[in-house]
């Protein structure tokens, strides 16, 4: 009986331990991807990560090919789509690599529930994280709520595994091939804009894919990890690794990042800088799985009394169009709807100029994000959000407004990346600053006594 390998946000053949265990069991392997919109509480995707999405399905779809493994898309509510799959199919097994979010995993345990009672073996695998979010703990059991023992926890945890080779599969067979011809085709989802078609920025910034990412990798190893730990924070250098997106949809696991990492570069202040970071993308999931309203809610509940005036929508435009006046935060912007990406000192702070300057509901600079973004992320985008807000796990303290003509001197000293996305800077047609920093800055730190409860 065929083996179901169900591809959630692991769009890889290398190191993905679902995948292994199909090989090992020897039968024929159908992959599926399911697009789900129904199922409750499932958060639909932005229109960066759909894009995305479809091309990163088509090298998979490419990739499974070559092996004679056709991969069969599926449209709907994900747990009715795999149980009418395996039917058809006369599947033995359905195996899946973990999610974390409350909502994917409601509709996983159900499923591997009614699966299980059907005689449907099931089998479900850690392959997104390099530390499984209840396996680090506090020493008094709870989860954790500040980075640094959180990462320091984790150094001192069992190695991440090594990752493992693409596996040798068995043919789908003709079964697969008819269920794949019967199945959805990627072209009708409409995933890719057509009228406008925003995306030639994206086209010319990035390539999705398994391949890809791997070469991406290769390249940021060679080249910008020796000065990682001293220009990651450059807006005009390009000194990260834009694996980002690679990561958000699973076309390369942490365990190669992690271990490539460590082989070319151990010992040294970049690789252990860099690796940090991948460990701020594990202290976003470890929140997001111990509180999975994480995109809803404030995590410290004391903010839920801070006083939002009423959306001024005009402002809340020139934010998204970048033509607030503030030319980092315009470049910031700019270069989010242009590209889909944007540095991550730059996400820090058109946020804080947004939610505090501007005095605008993280929320709703959560949701532009999550459409705009390619890398947009259940965990590291509202974690992101409710740190620069204040209202996060090991967020900034609220009085740390960042100022944006201080992070501009300093982190873009001769305005290239600024020039780069305004061209018009220096002329009549951009625009006077919407509002005074300094004065905008104290109003946010007076609405900041509600929370405090110094009012
Ligand atoms: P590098 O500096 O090369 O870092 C390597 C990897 O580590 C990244 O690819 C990423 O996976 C991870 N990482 C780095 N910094 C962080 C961080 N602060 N939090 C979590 N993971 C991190 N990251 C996303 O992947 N998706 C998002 O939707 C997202 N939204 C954000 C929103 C805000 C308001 C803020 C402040 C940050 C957000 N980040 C998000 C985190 C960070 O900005 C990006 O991961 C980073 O800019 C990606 O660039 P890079 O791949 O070149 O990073």
């Amino acid at each position: 009986a065929p083996t179901i390998v169900w591809f959630r946000d692991d769009l890889r053949l290398g190191d993905n331990p679902a995948l292994v265990a199909a090989a090992e069991r020897g039968d024929p392997t159908i992959a599926v991807y399911v697009l789900d919109e129904q199922s409750p509480g499932i958060r639909p995707l932005g229109g960066a990560a759909k894009w995305w999405l479809h091309h990163s399905l088509e090298r998979l779809a490419s990739d499974l090919g070559e092996r004679g493994v056709p991969l069969v898309l599926g449209r709907g509510a994900a747990a009715g789509v795999i149980r009418s799959l395996v039917d058809e199919a006369g599947a033995g097994a359905v195996l899946w690599n973990r999610r974390y979010g409350a909502a994917e995993r409601a509709v996983d345990t159900a499923l591997k529930a009614a699966l299980t009672e059907s005689g449907v073996e099931v089998g479900s695998f850690g392959a997104s994280l390099l530390f499984e979010p209840w396996t680090i703990r506090t020493g008094a059991g709870t989860p954790y709520s500040v980075f640094t023992p959180f990462w320091r926890a984790c150094l001192a945890a069992d190695e991440p595994r090594h990752p493992s080779q693409p596996p040798e599969l068995t043919a789908g067979g003709a079964g697969a091939d008819r269920l794949a011809a019967r199945g959805a085709r990627l072209d009708d989802w409409g995933l890719l804009p057509t009228d406008p078609d925003w995306a030639g920025g994206l086209r010319e910034t990035w390539e999705p894919g398994e391949r890809a990412a791997h070469r991406r990798l290769r390249a940021f190893l060679a080249g910008d990890l020796d000065r990682y730990a001293d220009a990651r924070d450059r807006l005009d250098l390009d000194a990260t690794s834009r694996l980002s997106p690679h990561l958000r949809w699973g076309e390369l696991s942490p365990h190669q990042v992690w271990h490539e990492t460590r082989r070319r570069a151990a010992g040294t202040e970049g690789a252990a800088k860099f690796l940090s970071e991948l460990g701020w993308r594990e202290f976003a999931y470890h929140v997001l799985f111990h509180f999975p309203e994480l995109a809803t809610r404030n995590l410290r509940p004391e903010f839920d009394r801070f006083p939002w005036p009423p959306p001024d929508t005009d402002a809340i435009t020139a934010w998204e169009r970048g033509t607030t006046g503030i030319p980092v935060v315009d470049a910031a912007m700019r270069e989010l709807w242009r590209t889909g990406g944007m540095h991550n000192r730059a996400r820090m702070v058109a946020a804080s100029f947004l939610t505090k300057n501007l005095l605008v509901d993280w929320r709703l600079g959560e949701q532009w994000f999550w459409d705009t973004l390619v890398d947009a992320d259940p965990a590291s985008n509202p974690f992101g959000w409710q740190w620069v807000a204040g209202s996060g796990a090991d967020a900034a303290p609220y009085f740390r407004v960042f100022n944006p003509e201080l992070q501009r001197r300093r982190f873009d000293p001769d305005d290239e990346y600024v020039r780069r996305w305004i061209p018009e800077l220096d002329t009549a047609d951009y625009p006077e600053p919407l509002v005074d920093l300094r004065g905008s800055r104290a109003a946010a730190l007076a609405a900041y006594e509600h929370v405090t409860g110094a009012r």
